[in-house]
């Protein structure tokens, strides 16, 4: 097939598409922040993302080359206003082109904001190259600071690879360092203070995510989940918190003064205090697929589409349209909620 066959998109005239403009779904929201997973491998097995066996990996024909992962967030920042590129995955260190996708994202007019999700392992070595590609921002998880726990936790002793990197990361300047943590129950739920003193101590921003239903096993549930309000009692206990009036705008995180700043917390309450009202994030997985939600159940297929010759003018149209049906919300207390099929490490968190 080459472009000439590619189907017309179906779209209603008033939907003000194909041809021009942003990413624009029908409740009225514009996606500017596009989240881009490398890879759906892991060196951790992080209990509420992936199972300690793994998973069946992508082959690597349908991965994204790095000129197709570079070509496409070029049509999402030349043309469809995306102002910032999250590399995300699976592990995003895990790829070995990284720092040049990265060079390439930063070289694009206009220059996006192009930051970094990282479990950090590894992080010490590739820091400085990552800098000098332009990167300006990362974000490391880090869940316990108790290295049964993370063993526990993540299947594998490597606590200290990601106290290194975290430490390589601030050291280069890839600042503020922000710090995402997941509590479980039972698990790492007493590790809430612990955490936010050793980020206070090291000048990193800690954000708590609530836990969603992403595990590769479906095992989450709603009960069982530390909310928001958990973790709130349990800093509270030790700190002053007073919420931040600096507007929040699309950012998922609320955030706290902690004993009157200027250091903060943030919650991410995904489930308990959802935001899908004001998500400005479009998702290209490693196989370059488009996915206008976390949640979503459909996927767009831009990778075929390249391949078969689509121009860019045509990926963008279909960018376009696989936004345009973006439900309004997750759908998490629904009682008819379908866990999308793919885990976290396979969308991209
Ligand atoms: N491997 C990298 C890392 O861990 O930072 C990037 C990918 S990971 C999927 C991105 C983020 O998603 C991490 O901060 C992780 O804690 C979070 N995450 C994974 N599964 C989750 C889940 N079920 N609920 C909430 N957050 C989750
Ligand atoms: Fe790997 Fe990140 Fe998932 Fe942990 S959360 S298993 S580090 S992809």
């Amino acid at each position: 097939m080459t472009s000439a066959d590619l189907p017309e998109p179906q779209v209603r005239p008033s939907d003000g598409v194909p041809g021009s403009g942003g990413l624009v779904d029908r409740h009225g929201r514009t996606a500017t922040d596009l989240r881009v997973s490398l890879t759906d491998r892991c060196n951790l097995r992080c209990t509420y993302c992936m199972p300690p066996e793994g998973l069946q990996w992508l082959p690597k024909a349908e991965q994204l080359t790095d000129d197709e992962v570079a070509r496409l967030v070029g049509i999402g920042v030349e043309r469809l206003g995306i102002r910032e590129v999250r590399f995300t995955g699976g592990e995003p260190l895990l790829r070995p082109g990284l720092v040049g996708i990265v060079e390439a994202a930063t070289a694009l007019s206009p220059r996006p904001e192009v930051s970094l999700t990282t479990n950090a392992i590894g992080l010490a070595r590739v820091a400085p190259a990552l800098a000098a590609a332009g990167l300006d921002r990362i974000n490391v998880s880090l869940d316990t600071l108790d290295r049964e726990r993370f063993k526990q936790l993540a299947y594998r002793d490597r606590l200290d690879d990601v106290l290194a990197g975290l430490a390589a990361a601030q050291e280069a300047g890839l600042t503020p360092v922000k710090v995402n943590a997941v509590l479980l129950h039972g698990v790492n739920d007493s590790d809430a203070l612990p955490l936010l003193d050793f980020c206070l101590e090291h000048g990193y921003q800690l954000r708590f995510i609530e836990q969603m239903p992403l595990d590769a096993h479906h095992a989450w549930t709603r009960g069982r989940m530390v909310t928001a309000e958990d973790i709130l009692e349990q800093l509270s206990a030790a700190h002053e918190l007073t919420p931040d009036t600096e507007e929040r705008g699309s950012a998922p995180a609320e955030r706290w003064l902690v004993d009157g700043g200027p250091a903060t917390v943030g919650i991410i309450a995904s489930v308990t205090r959802s935001f899908c009202g004001t998500c400005d994030r479009t998702r290209l997985t490693a196989d370059g697929q488009i996915r206008n939600c976390l949640f979503a159940r459909e996927e767009s297929d831009l990778r075929t589409a390249m391949r078969e010759g689509a121009t860019d003018d045509e990926l963008a149209d279909r960018w376009r349209i696989a936004t345009l049906a973006k439900l309004p919300g997750h759908g998490i207390d629904d009682p008819s909620f379908l866990q999308p099929s793919r885990p976290m490490s396979a969308i991209g968190g």
